[in-house]
Protein backbone atom coordinates (compact mmCIF):
# COMPACT_ATOMS: atom_id res chain seq x y z
CA UNK A 1 0.00 0.00 0.00
CA UNK A 2 2.63 2.04 -0.37
CA UNK A 3 1.72 3.92 -3.62
CA UNK A 4 -1.39 4.58 -1.99
CA UNK A 5 -2.79 8.39 -3.39
CA UNK A 6 -3.14 10.93 -0.01
CA UNK A 7 -6.70 10.82 0.45
CA UNK A 8 -7.17 14.97 0.08
CA UNK A 9 -5.66 14.22 -3.13
CA UNK A 10 -8.07 11.76 -4.33
CA UNK A 11 -10.97 13.96 -3.32
CA UNK A 12 -8.82 17.60 -4.89
CA UNK A 13 -8.86 19.12 -1.56
CA UNK A 14 -6.97 20.77 0.98
CA UNK A 15 -5.82 19.38 4.30
CA UNK A 16 -8.18 22.54 5.71
CA UNK A 17 -11.41 21.17 3.45
CA UNK A 18 -14.37 21.95 5.47
CA UNK A 19 -16.93 18.74 5.66
CA UNK A 20 -19.15 20.00 3.06
CA UNK A 21 -16.56 20.46 0.99
CA UNK A 22 -15.46 16.62 1.35
CA UNK A 23 -18.88 15.90 0.73
CA UNK A 24 -19.44 18.06 -2.45
CA UNK A 25 -15.91 16.71 -4.18
CA UNK A 26 -17.08 13.10 -2.80
CA UNK A 27 -20.34 13.77 -4.64
CA UNK A 28 -18.67 14.66 -7.31
CA UNK A 29 -16.43 11.96 -7.80
CA UNK A 30 -18.95 9.19 -7.45
CA UNK A 31 -21.32 10.64 -9.99
CA UNK A 32 -18.83 10.81 -12.65
CA UNK A 33 -16.73 7.20 -11.29
CA UNK A 34 -20.30 5.48 -10.45
CA UNK A 35 -20.43 1.47 -11.46
CA UNK A 36 -24.19 2.04 -12.57
CA UNK A 37 -22.73 4.91 -15.09
CA UNK A 38 -19.65 3.61 -16.07
CA UNK A 39 -20.48 -0.17 -17.00
CA UNK A 40 -17.63 -2.19 -16.89
CA UNK A 41 -14.79 -0.02 -16.64
CA UNK A 42 -12.69 -1.20 -14.58
CA UNK A 43 -10.56 1.87 -14.18
CA UNK A 44 -13.71 3.74 -13.46
CA UNK A 45 -14.17 1.13 -10.93
CA UNK A 46 -10.97 1.86 -9.05
CA UNK A 47 -10.98 5.43 -8.82
CA UNK A 48 -14.99 4.97 -7.43
CA UNK A 49 -13.56 2.60 -4.82
CA UNK A 50 -10.88 5.17 -4.10
CA UNK A 51 -12.61 8.18 -4.01
CA UNK A 52 -15.69 6.42 -1.92
CA UNK A 53 -12.63 5.09 0.98
CA UNK A 54 -11.06 8.76 1.22
CA UNK A 55 -14.61 10.29 1.79
CA UNK A 56 -15.32 7.43 4.26
CA UNK A 57 -11.81 8.45 6.54
CA UNK A 58 -12.27 11.99 5.70
CA UNK A 59 -15.93 12.40 6.71
CA UNK A 60 -15.74 10.47 9.68
CA UNK A 61 -14.12 13.35 12.20
CA UNK A 62 -12.28 10.91 14.42
CA UNK A 63 -11.20 8.61 11.28
CA UNK A 64 -9.98 11.88 9.58
CA UNK A 65 -7.79 12.97 13.25
CA UNK A 66 -5.99 9.78 12.94
CA UNK A 67 -5.51 9.87 9.17
CA UNK A 68 -4.27 13.40 9.34
CA UNK A 69 -1.61 12.29 12.52
CA UNK A 70 -0.69 8.84 10.97
CA UNK A 71 -1.42 8.60 7.91
CA UNK A 72 -2.13 5.80 5.96
CA UNK A 73 -0.90 3.50 8.54
CA UNK A 74 -3.68 4.92 10.57
CA UNK A 75 -5.58 1.64 9.21
CA UNK A 76 -3.13 -0.86 8.10
CA UNK A 77 -3.27 -3.90 9.32
CA UNK A 78 -6.89 -3.46 10.32
CA UNK A 79 -8.94 -6.06 10.66
CA UNK A 80 -10.19 -6.43 7.19
CA UNK A 81 -7.21 -8.46 6.20
CA UNK A 82 -7.71 -8.10 2.55
CA UNK A 83 -4.78 -5.54 2.96
CA UNK A 84 -6.58 -2.70 2.45
CA UNK A 85 -9.24 -0.23 4.25
CA UNK A 86 -11.71 -2.13 6.44
CA UNK A 87 -15.34 -1.39 5.61
CA UNK A 88 -16.52 -3.95 8.25
CA UNK A 89 -17.70 -1.64 10.76
CA UNK A 90 -18.99 1.05 8.59
CA UNK A 91 -22.66 2.20 8.00
CA UNK A 92 -22.04 2.55 4.28
CA UNK A 93 -25.99 2.45 4.12
CA UNK A 94 -25.88 5.98 5.81
CA UNK A 95 -23.52 7.53 2.96
CA UNK A 96 -25.56 6.43 0.43
CA UNK A 97 -28.57 7.72 2.17
CA UNK A 98 -26.66 10.74 2.28
CA UNK A 99 -25.15 10.86 -1.20
CA UNK A 100 -27.01 8.93 -3.33
CA UNK A 101 -30.45 9.51 -2.59
CA UNK A 102 -30.85 12.27 -4.76
CA UNK A 103 -28.31 11.33 -6.90
CA UNK A 104 -29.59 7.82 -8.60
CA UNK A 105 -33.35 8.83 -8.21
CA UNK A 106 -33.73 6.92 -4.87
CA UNK A 107 -30.19 5.23 -4.97
CA UNK A 108 -29.81 1.74 -3.00
CA UNK A 109 -31.38 3.32 0.45
CA UNK A 110 -34.84 4.43 -0.60
CA UNK A 111 -35.97 6.04 2.75
CA UNK A 112 -39.79 6.28 3.01
CA UNK A 113 -40.99 9.12 2.01
CA UNK A 114 -44.21 10.58 3.26
CA UNK A 115 -45.10 12.89 0.88
CA UNK A 116 -47.59 12.75 -1.59
CA UNK A 117 -46.53 11.14 -4.65
CA UNK A 118 -48.47 10.34 -8.19
CA UNK A 119 -49.70 7.13 -8.84
CA UNK A 120 -47.80 5.04 -11.91
CA UNK A 121 -49.22 5.07 -15.06
CA UNK A 122 -51.11 2.42 -16.59
CA UNK A 123 -50.47 0.91 -20.17
CA UNK A 124 -53.07 -0.50 -22.17
CA UNK A 125 -53.52 -0.73 -26.30
CA UNK A 126 -56.45 -0.05 -28.50
CA UNK A 127 -56.63 -1.66 -32.28
CA UNK A 128 -58.02 0.61 -34.47
CA UNK A 129 -58.59 -0.07 -38.75
CA UNK A 130 -56.54 2.31 -41.51
CA UNK A 131 -59.96 4.33 -41.82
CA UNK A 132 -60.88 5.14 -38.30
CA UNK A 133 -56.89 6.52 -38.11
CA UNK A 134 -57.92 8.67 -41.17
CA UNK A 135 -61.58 10.01 -39.67
CA UNK A 136 -60.68 9.58 -35.98
CA UNK A 137 -62.52 7.33 -33.98
CA UNK A 138 -64.11 7.20 -29.72
CA UNK A 139 -63.30 3.85 -28.49
CA UNK A 140 -64.75 2.53 -25.65
CA UNK A 141 -61.42 0.69 -23.53
CA UNK A 142 -62.71 -2.14 -20.04
CA UNK A 143 -59.92 -1.15 -18.14
CA UNK A 144 -58.55 -2.45 -14.44
CA UNK A 145 -58.50 0.64 -12.47
CA UNK A 146 -57.30 0.10 -9.15
CA UNK A 147 -59.53 2.06 -6.09
CA UNK A 148 -59.58 2.87 -2.63
CA UNK A 149 -61.21 -0.20 -1.06
CA UNK A 150 -64.42 0.76 0.56
CA UNK A 151 -65.13 -1.54 3.24
CA UNK A 152 -62.06 -0.41 4.74
CA UNK A 153 -61.45 3.36 3.91
CA UNK A 154 -58.30 2.08 2.00
CA UNK A 155 -56.46 1.55 5.24
CA UNK A 156 -56.16 -2.08 5.11
CA UNK A 157 -57.25 -2.95 8.19
CA UNK A 158 -60.73 -5.03 8.73
CA UNK A 159 -62.97 -2.55 9.99
CA UNK A 160 -62.75 -1.84 13.85
CA UNK A 161 -59.25 -3.12 14.25
CA UNK A 162 -56.35 -1.27 14.19
CA UNK A 163 -52.52 -1.74 13.57
CA UNK A 164 -49.76 -2.58 15.27
CA UNK A 165 -46.19 -2.55 15.57
CA UNK A 166 -44.00 -4.10 13.17
CA UNK A 167 -41.91 -7.17 14.23
CA UNK A 168 -39.56 -7.01 11.55
CA UNK A 169 -38.19 -3.62 12.36
CA UNK A 170 -39.37 -3.05 15.68
CA UNK A 171 -41.47 0.20 14.50
CA UNK A 172 -38.33 1.81 13.10
CA UNK A 173 -39.39 1.49 9.76
CA UNK A 174 -35.45 0.39 8.97
CA UNK A 175 -33.72 -2.68 8.64
CA UNK A 176 -29.82 -3.37 7.95
CA UNK A 177 -28.71 -5.71 5.70
CA UNK A 178 -24.82 -7.19 5.72
CA UNK A 179 -24.07 -7.14 2.24
CA UNK A 180 -21.12 -8.23 0.15
CA UNK A 181 -19.96 -5.77 -2.36
CA UNK A 182 -17.37 -3.99 -3.26
CA UNK A 183 -16.05 -2.71 -0.71
CA UNK A 184 -16.07 -5.95 1.19
CA UNK A 185 -18.84 -6.52 3.51
CA UNK A 186 -21.46 -3.53 3.98
CA UNK A 187 -24.47 -2.44 6.49
CA UNK A 188 -27.13 -1.62 4.16
CA UNK A 189 -30.14 0.52 5.45
CA UNK A 190 -33.31 -0.13 4.08
CA UNK A 191 -36.95 0.80 4.03
CA UNK A 192 -38.65 -1.92 6.12
CA UNK A 193 -40.18 -4.58 3.61
CA UNK A 194 -42.91 -5.44 5.84
CA UNK A 195 -44.38 -2.17 6.52
CA UNK A 196 -43.37 -0.32 3.97
CA UNK A 197 -41.48 1.80 6.21
CA UNK A 198 -44.15 2.98 8.29
CA UNK A 199 -43.21 0.80 11.52
CA UNK A 200 -46.61 -0.57 11.62
CA UNK A 201 -48.67 -3.56 10.10
CA UNK A 202 -52.11 -4.54 10.01
CA UNK A 203 -53.56 -6.74 12.58
CA UNK A 204 -55.93 -8.33 10.59
CA UNK A 205 -56.06 -7.52 7.47
CA UNK A 206 -60.14 -6.61 5.51
CA UNK A 207 -61.04 -9.49 3.96
CA UNK A 208 -62.10 -7.70 0.56
CA UNK A 209 -59.09 -5.85 -0.22
CA UNK A 210 -56.55 -8.44 1.74
CA UNK A 211 -54.79 -5.84 3.25
CA UNK A 212 -53.67 -3.34 0.77
CA UNK A 213 -56.38 -1.09 0.99
CA UNK A 214 -57.09 -1.45 -2.87
CA UNK A 215 -59.64 -3.22 -5.16
CA UNK A 216 -59.75 -3.65 -8.81
CA UNK A 217 -62.93 -2.52 -10.67
CA UNK A 218 -63.53 -3.02 -14.50
CA UNK A 219 -63.84 0.20 -15.95
CA UNK A 220 -65.56 1.51 -18.75
CA UNK A 221 -63.38 3.83 -20.62
CA UNK A 222 -64.41 6.20 -23.18
CA UNK A 223 -61.01 7.09 -25.73
CA UNK A 224 -60.98 10.00 -28.03
CA UNK A 225 -58.74 8.69 -30.78
CA UNK A 226 -57.87 11.53 -33.29
CA UNK A 227 -57.94 11.71 -37.18
CA UNK A 228 -54.53 11.38 -38.06
CA UNK A 229 -53.31 9.11 -35.24
CA UNK A 230 -50.19 7.00 -36.51
CA UNK A 231 -49.53 3.13 -35.59
CA UNK A 232 -47.69 3.02 -31.99
CA UNK A 233 -48.80 6.59 -30.80
CA UNK A 234 -50.32 7.01 -27.81
CA UNK A 235 -53.07 8.74 -26.51
CA UNK A 236 -52.64 9.90 -22.55
CA UNK A 237 -55.73 10.08 -20.40
CA UNK A 238 -55.20 11.65 -17.34
CA UNK A 239 -56.25 10.72 -13.62
CA UNK A 240 -56.83 7.00 -14.63
CA UNK A 241 -53.87 5.20 -13.88
CA UNK A 242 -52.87 3.90 -10.41
CA UNK A 243 -54.01 5.77 -7.42
CA UNK A 244 -51.29 8.35 -5.68
CA UNK A 245 -49.86 7.64 -2.26
CA UNK A 246 -50.56 9.93 0.61
CA UNK A 247 -53.53 11.96 -1.21
CA UNK A 248 -50.90 12.38 -4.34
CA UNK A 249 -52.97 12.61 -7.57
CA UNK A 250 -53.60 9.18 -9.93
CA UNK A 251 -51.23 8.65 -12.21
CA UNK A 252 -52.28 8.56 -16.08
CA UNK A 253 -53.82 5.51 -18.58
CA UNK A 254 -51.68 5.44 -21.85
CA UNK A 255 -53.44 3.94 -24.93
CA UNK A 256 -51.24 2.65 -27.72
CA UNK A 257 -53.04 2.56 -31.14
CA UNK A 258 -52.44 -0.11 -33.18
CA UNK A 259 -52.99 0.79 -36.53
CA UNK A 260 -54.56 -2.31 -39.10
CA UNK A 261 -52.73 -2.64 -42.03
CA UNK A 262 -54.64 -1.79 -45.29
CA UNK A 263 -54.74 -3.72 -48.04
CA UNK A 264 -53.93 -0.85 -50.91
CA UNK A 265 -52.90 2.35 -48.88
CA UNK A 266 -49.74 2.64 -47.14
CA UNK A 267 -48.88 5.13 -44.82
CA UNK A 268 -45.66 7.47 -44.56
CA UNK A 269 -45.95 10.56 -41.78
CA UNK A 270 -49.37 12.15 -43.08
CA UNK A 271 -49.42 10.90 -46.85
CA UNK A 272 -50.54 7.96 -48.69
CA UNK A 273 -48.65 5.56 -51.04
CA UNK A 274 -50.72 3.44 -53.67
CA UNK A 275 -51.25 1.50 -57.00
CA UNK A 276 -53.61 1.59 -59.28
CA UNK A 277 -54.10 -0.39 -62.77
CA UNK A 278 -54.56 1.19 -65.57
CA UNK A 279 -55.40 -0.39 -69.24
CA UNK A 280 -53.15 -0.68 -71.96
CA UNK A 281 -55.39 1.31 -74.27
CA UNK A 282 -56.66 3.97 -71.71
CA UNK A 283 -52.71 4.33 -71.26
CA UNK A 284 -52.39 4.69 -74.99
CA UNK A 285 -55.57 7.27 -75.83
CA UNK A 286 -56.11 8.72 -72.57
CA UNK A 287 -58.91 9.55 -70.87
CA UNK A 288 -61.05 8.99 -67.07
CA UNK A 289 -59.17 6.39 -64.36
CA UNK A 290 -61.10 4.97 -61.33
CA UNK A 291 -58.92 5.73 -58.49
CA UNK A 292 -59.43 4.48 -54.65
CA UNK A 293 -58.44 7.21 -51.74
CA UNK A 294 -59.64 7.25 -48.17
CA UNK A 295 -62.46 9.69 -49.36
CA UNK A 296 -63.79 7.06 -51.73
CA UNK A 297 -63.84 6.58 -55.62
CA UNK A 298 -62.39 9.59 -57.79
CA UNK A 299 -61.77 10.07 -61.74
CA UNK A 300 -58.40 10.47 -62.40
CA UNK A 301 -58.19 11.90 -66.40
CA UNK A 302 -54.95 10.23 -67.86
CA UNK A 303 -52.60 11.86 -70.88
CA UNK A 304 -52.49 10.03 -73.45
CA UNK A 305 -49.66 7.96 -74.10
CA UNK A 306 -49.35 7.31 -70.42
CA UNK A 307 -46.49 5.32 -69.23
CA UNK A 308 -46.50 2.33 -66.65
CA UNK A 309 -44.96 3.33 -63.48
CA UNK A 310 -46.47 7.01 -63.62
CA UNK A 311 -46.42 8.94 -60.55
CA UNK A 312 -49.82 11.35 -59.76
CA UNK A 313 -50.53 13.14 -56.67
CA UNK A 314 -53.51 14.11 -55.30
CA UNK A 315 -53.41 17.19 -53.57
CA UNK A 316 -54.70 17.17 -49.95
CA UNK A 317 -56.10 12.98 -50.18
CA UNK A 318 -53.40 12.44 -47.76
CA UNK A 319 -53.84 11.49 -44.01
CA UNK A 320 -55.39 14.53 -41.68
CA UNK A 321 -52.50 16.29 -39.41
CA UNK A 322 -53.29 15.27 -35.58
CA UNK A 323 -53.27 19.41 -35.26
CA UNK A 324 -55.74 20.21 -37.81
CA UNK A 325 -57.56 18.32 -39.64
CA UNK A 326 -58.26 20.37 -42.12
CA UNK A 327 -54.67 20.24 -43.15
CA UNK A 328 -54.21 16.74 -44.91
CA UNK A 329 -51.14 15.15 -46.74
CA UNK A 330 -51.04 14.11 -50.49
CA UNK A 331 -51.92 10.63 -52.21
CA UNK A 332 -49.27 9.24 -54.27
CA UNK A 333 -50.65 7.04 -56.97
CA UNK A 334 -48.38 4.82 -59.41
CA UNK A 335 -50.45 4.09 -62.35
CA UNK A 336 -49.83 0.55 -63.88
CA UNK A 337 -50.43 -0.50 -67.58
CA UNK A 338 -52.13 -3.57 -67.15
CA UNK A 339 -50.81 -6.71 -69.81
CA UNK A 340 -54.25 -8.65 -70.53
CA UNK A 341 -53.03 -12.06 -69.79
CA UNK A 342 -56.93 -14.00 -71.39
CA UNK A 343 -58.27 -12.79 -74.69
CA UNK A 344 -61.07 -14.10 -76.48
CA UNK A 345 -61.13 -14.62 -80.02
CA UNK A 346 -61.77 -11.36 -80.98
CA UNK A 347 -59.78 -9.25 -78.80
CA UNK A 348 -56.53 -11.57 -80.08
CA UNK A 349 -57.60 -10.90 -83.56
CA UNK A 350 -57.91 -6.85 -82.72
CA UNK A 351 -54.75 -7.28 -81.31
CA UNK A 352 -53.10 -8.68 -84.11
CA UNK A 353 -54.68 -5.59 -86.57
CA UNK A 354 -53.36 -3.23 -84.27
CA UNK A 355 -49.72 -5.18 -84.05
CA UNK A 356 -49.83 -4.87 -87.98
CA UNK A 357 -50.77 -1.32 -87.81
CA UNK A 358 -48.34 -0.67 -85.59
CA UNK A 359 -45.72 -2.60 -87.90
CA UNK A 360 -46.52 0.17 -90.74
CA UNK A 361 -48.97 -1.80 -93.06
CA UNK A 362 -51.49 0.94 -92.38
CA UNK A 363 -51.00 4.74 -92.50
CA UNK A 364 -50.78 5.96 -88.51
CA UNK A 365 -53.17 8.84 -87.58
CA UNK A 366 -50.64 11.76 -86.90
CA UNK A 367 -50.10 15.33 -86.52
CA UNK A 368 -48.78 17.61 -89.86
CA UNK A 369 -45.54 18.30 -88.50
CA UNK A 370 -44.97 14.41 -87.48
CA UNK A 371 -45.37 13.41 -91.22
CA UNK A 372 -42.07 13.66 -92.37
CA UNK A 373 -40.92 11.53 -89.52
CA UNK A 374 -43.48 8.76 -89.59
CA UNK A 375 -42.13 8.38 -93.13
CA UNK A 376 -38.98 8.07 -92.16
CA UNK A 377 -40.05 5.59 -90.19
CA UNK A 378 -41.53 3.64 -92.46
CA UNK A 379 -38.63 3.65 -94.65
CA UNK A 380 -36.43 2.50 -92.51
CA UNK A 381 -39.14 -0.58 -91.57
CA UNK A 382 -39.63 -1.55 -95.18
CA UNK A 383 -35.36 -1.38 -95.90
CA UNK A 384 -35.20 -3.86 -92.67
CA UNK A 385 -37.54 -6.36 -94.30
ZN1 LIG B 1 -60.14 -3.24 2.34
ZN1 LIG C 1 -41.22 -2.87 9.54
Amino acid sequence: MADKRDYYEVLGLSKTATEDEIKKAYRQLAKKYHPDANPGDKEAEVKFKEASEAYAVLSDGEKRRQYDQFGHSAFDGGAGGAGGFDFTNMDMGDIFGDIFGDLFGGGRTRRASNGPMKGPNVRAGVRITFEEAVTGVDKELDINLKEECTTCGGSGAKPGTGTETCKKCGGKGQVVYTQQSLFGMVRNVQSCPDCNGTGKVIKDKCSVCYGSGYVNRKKKIQVSIPAGIDNGQSIRIRDKGEPGVNGGERGDLLVEVTVARHPIFQRQEYDIFSTAPISYAKAALGGDVKISTVDGDVLYTVKPGTQTDTKVRLRGKGIPTLRNKQVRGDHYVTLVVQVPSKLTADQKELLQKFEEAMEGKSEPESHEGDKEKEKGKKKFFGKDK
